[in-house]
């Protein structure tokens, strides 16, 4: 439920409704627009319907959001959330451009990608250092020494960093040594790590499931919303269909369908969904045109060398080359890098 605070509510009445939830055992999240404060509720639906919000000072409605998801949805803000992390931003019209290798492999590699990825003008790099591997036998990546290597390559370009965790047991390493926590497609419906990501003050970006519905990829989001971190980033990364060409079907309408349900920003991964590096180009332009907020791409100083994804990486003329043609399309739609 959601309650709308009046035109003139003060910050006092604000407060008073937050205590009385949080007595009451349920949660008060605030999202202040321009004009009127609403309060998202969660908590046990019987003793949030119990309680006499409406008689409150300052209240001027109390509403039911009918959607599964509460916090996430377009019902509870209807402004896009803009995300901005070392001095740039992702959202409301800045588009985020994330590259680098799937896996951090050593600090020569990294630092190669990192200052290419910088030159071409992405906005983030990325590289993991715990890695989810169909196989156990394949490169699990480096750990620990890989979280040091990325907070190298940050230091060396001012590049925010995105890294994947995988077990909350590394949370606090990851927090200390990146500036994104990535949570993969195959923990989209971790919760217990849903859960312990949105304790932190960290940006997420969240990955969509192999075979995971829109709404499904909405209500992971909200496990982490729902516990006050609000800076999640949705990732469409292809989903599992009965296509063989690709790796994976990359879902294009979940773009727009994701803007129609819910203010978080949207980005598109084409590298995991094509699984092949020259559909990267069209992938990514795609989704730029219908309406992504940015885009997470694999680049690697020599593919063909690579520890993990190599046949999907763009060596770093190729990510030069797309980088390119994405900030004229990005220029085209009126929209800014970062
Ligand atoms: C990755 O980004 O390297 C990755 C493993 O992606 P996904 O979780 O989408 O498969
Ligand atoms: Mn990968």
């Amino acid at each position: 439920m959601m309650i709308v605070m009046r035109e003139d509510a003060t910050p006092e009445e604000v407060e008073r409704i937050l205590e009385r939830l949080d007595n009451a055992g349920a949660k008060g999240h605030v999202s202040t627009g321009d004009v009127v404060t609403v309060i998202g509720v969660s908590g046990e639906r019987d003793v949030i319907a119990g309680l006499p919000l409406e008689a409150y000072p300052g209240v001027d409605k109390v509403l039911p959001i009918l959607r599964p998801y509460k916090l996430v949805s377009r019902e509870f803000r209807n402004t896009p959330t803009i995300i901005t992390v070392g001095g740039t931003s992702l959202g409301g019209g800045h588009i985020g451009l994330i590259a680098g290798p799937c896996s951090v492999e050593s600090r020569e590699q990294l630092l190669e990608a990192a200052h290419a990825a910088k030159a071409a003008g992405a906005t983030m790099l990325r590289g993991g250092a715990f890695k989810p591997r169909t196989s156990p036998y394949a490169f699990q990546g480096l750990g620990v020494e890989g979280l040091e290597i990325l907070a190298e390559a940050r230091e060396a370009t001012g590049l925010p960093v995105v890294t994947e965790l995988m077990d909350p047991r590394h949370l606090d390493d990851v927090v200390k040594y990146s500036d994104v926590i990535q949570i993969g497609a195959r923990n989209m419906q971790n919760f217990q790590l849903l859960s312990a990501v949105g304790e932190v003050d960290r940006p997420i970006v969240l990955k969509r499931g192999l075979a995971a519905t829109i709404d499904e990829l909405l209500m992971a989001a909200e496990y982490i919303v729902k516990e006050g971190n609000d800076k999640v980033i949705l990732c469409e990364r292809g989903i599992r269909t009965f296509e063989t060409a690709t790796r994976n079907t990359l879902d294009i309408s979940a773009i727009p369908i994701i803007k129609q349900r819910s203010h978080l920003p949207v980005i598109v991964d084409p590298s995991h969904a094509a699984g092949k590096a020259d559909l990267v180009e069209p992938l990514s332009l795609a989704a730029l045109a219908a309406g992504a907020d940015g885009l997470m791409i694999e680049m690697h100083p020599t593919p063909e060398t690579a520890l993990s994804d190599g046949a999907q990486s763009l060596d770093p003329a190729q990510f030069t080359r797309v980088a390119a043609r994405l900030q004229a399309m990005i220029a085209w739609m009126g929209t800014t890098l970062g």
